[in-house]
């Protein structure tokens, strides 16, 4: 039995959330194949919802988050995995009501465990994170419906935050030319620093929600907020392109017509990177460890500790989030 730091959140007789950093032993982490000390985790909105009490994300307190997570192994009672290993592990359940990589320790079923790719260091794979699988899972996509570079942009929703951001940097560096859509004027810079050759405002893709269709634009996009700015994006994709939504910041429903998918062949596609298999999430690190590893990954990021978590989750709720958030698990 080892103990270790954890940020873990409760909540109040008043109901509210309240996060500090405890000291916990690896004896009241869940059952599992492996043990797992973590060096590096990253936080993602769906920490913050879960650091917020968010029930559809965590459903009893107190907990620690962190969907993701880097370490070496520990102990493992499998044969997959042995001491000293390195490894990543993202999604399922971790995070969510196991405790996540917001901790020194995670104990994990083996199912989840991904051995780190060689051109990957650990610190680099939680810059990346869920966020980054999830970029690489929409470009994947894309191109499997056919996106190819050309002289139509891809946008972008939801640009600055993780999600947007390595898509941003992603697409640049495959060849698209990219269209950044952000609410943050003053984050211009940073986002042709990753290779945006346009900057849209947020506002222009809020507006003409009662338009059946909008002027054709992209060769294809991803979508990090959803809402009604997803279905504008629809609306606005050339004949035959395709949209990845994965996300929902901006909202969970949109209003929609059946006229862009008749009259434009346009194709809306979904992504999910927690429950998919993990020969999936596999294959998707492998390429962004070779053929799509970025070259910026530093400038795409800030390293925090547990202590400054609590700053940063208030940020990403506020949609202030630019870039990755590396969290250093020491
Ligand atoms: P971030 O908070 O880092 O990024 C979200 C970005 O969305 C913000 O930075 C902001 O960018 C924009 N935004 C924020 N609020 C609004 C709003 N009200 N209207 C429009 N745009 C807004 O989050 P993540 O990148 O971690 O996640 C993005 C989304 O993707 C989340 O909804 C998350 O739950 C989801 N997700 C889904 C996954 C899946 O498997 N399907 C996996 C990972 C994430 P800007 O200011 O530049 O516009």
């Amino acid at each position: 039995m080892s103990s270790f730091k954890a940020l873990q959140v409760s909540e109040t007789t008043e109901g509210r959330f309240e996060t500090r950093i405890v000291e916990r032993t690896t004896d009241e982490l869940p059952a599992g194949e492996v043990l797992i000390r973590v060096h590096y985790s990253s936080l993602n909105f769906k920490d913050a919802l879960s650091a917020s009490g968010n029930r559809g994300v965590t459903r009893s307190f107190p907990h620690t988050p962190g969907i993701d997570a880097a370490g070496v192994v520990a102990s493992s009672s499998v044969g997959e995995f042995a001491e000293g290993d390195e490894v990543i592990v993202t999604g399922y359940d971790l995070g969510m009501n196991t405790a996540g990589g917001f901790g020194q320790y995670i104990r994990v079923p083996a199912a989840w465990v991904i051995k780190r790719p060689q051109g990957l260091s650990l610190r680099e794979a939680m810059i990346l994170g869920t966020a980054g699988l999830t970029a690489a899972l929409c470009v994947d996509k894309l191109e499997q419906a056919g996106l190819e570079p050309g002289e139509a942009p891809v946008l972008v929703t939801g640009a600055t935050g993780g999600v947007g951001s390595i898509a941003v940097a992603l697409l640049a560096s495959l060849g698209y030319k990219v269209a950044a859509v952000t609410g943050k004027a003053d984050q211009a810079d940073f986002l042709t620093r990753l290779g945006a050759s346009q900057i849209v405002e947020r506002a222009a893709l809020q507006a003409g929600v009662e338009k059946a269709l909008l002027k054709e634009q992209w060769g294809g996009a991803v979508d990090t907020v959803g809402g009604d700015i997803l279905f504008n994006v629809v609306k606005s994709l050339q004949r035959g392109a395709s949209v990845a939504c994965c996300g929902l910041t901006a909202g969970t429903h949109f209003q929609a017509s059946v006229l862009p998918f008749i009259l434009r062949g346009v194709n809306l596609l979904g992504v999910d990177s927690v429950e998919i298999p993990l020969v999936v999430k596999a294959s998707m690190w492998d390429k962004l460890s070779l053929q799509w590893k970025l070259a910026n990954l530093d400038d795409l990021s800030q390293e925090v500790g547990l202590e400054e978590l609590p700053t940063a989750i208030e940020r990403i709720l506020a949609g202030g989030q630019v870039g990755r958030v590396l969290v250093r698990v020491d």
